[in-house]
């Protein structure tokens, strides 16, 4: 028999899925629930509510959105020759935040990661495709951080992105090896995108 009353028992269960949370943590968050105001758990249960009902992703470029085609998608004040590929919709911030890029993104959510068993198919490369067609895309800028996964999945994109005839640039180095884009400071990430280069593989 478990030693924590059913309720409990289950939020620490749901808790060790989130991202960095192991199962202490999640006892300790727990806990904290359990015994915080009768008004925050109200307020954290309408906020996830809503976040479930009314948040989605965008129909062209993946981005969290209130509506089918995203704020950033349905602008004309974006340049259509670039597309900025990133991982995470906090790296699309970052680069936003970076004011090196007024072009259209695309989020991939996921990097390919065979040990985690991410494979090719898994990566929405056809989305990818629509967006850079719909766009009339000329560049596209691969901003995906240097790690092992990064890496892959570039090159992935890479040769997948080469019949298109649209040219295909990396980030310039200089962002930290392995580095999450989120959270590389708005400078760095703004050289990174004025100096970027030719991807070559
Ligand atoms: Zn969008």
């Amino acid at each position: 028999m478990s030693e924590y009353i059913n309720e409990i028992e289950k939020l620490i269960h749901l808790l060790t899925y989130l991202p960095g949370v192991g199962p202490k943590n999640a006892e300790r968050i727990a806990f904290f629930l359990a015994n915080t105001s009768k008004d925050f758990k109200e307020d954290f249960i309408s906020t996830l509510s809503s976040l479930s009902k009314n948040v989605r992703k965008c129909e062209i470029c993946h981005n969290f959105s209130n509506d089918k085609i995203c704020k950033l998608c349905s602008s004309t004040e974006r340049d259509n020759s670039i597309l900025c590929v990133v991982e995470k919709p906090q790296d699309l911030l970052a680069v936003e935040k970076s004011g090196a890029f007024r072009g259209r993104y695309y989020v991939l959510h996921k990097l390919l990661s065979p040990v985690d068993n991410i494979l090719p198919d898994d990566i929405d490369v056809n989305g990818l495709i629509n967006a850079i067609k719909r766009f009339g895309v000329k560049e596209v800028i691969l901003a995906l951080k240097s790690s092992v996964e990064g890496e892959a999945t570039s090159i992935l994109l890479f040769e997948t992105l080469k019949s298109l005839k649209v040219k295909i640039t990396k980030l310039a180095t200089g962002l930290p090896k392995g580095g999450e884009l989120e959270f590389v400071d708005e400078k760095t990430i703004y050289e990174a995108i004025l100096g970027r280069k030719n991807f070559e593989n």
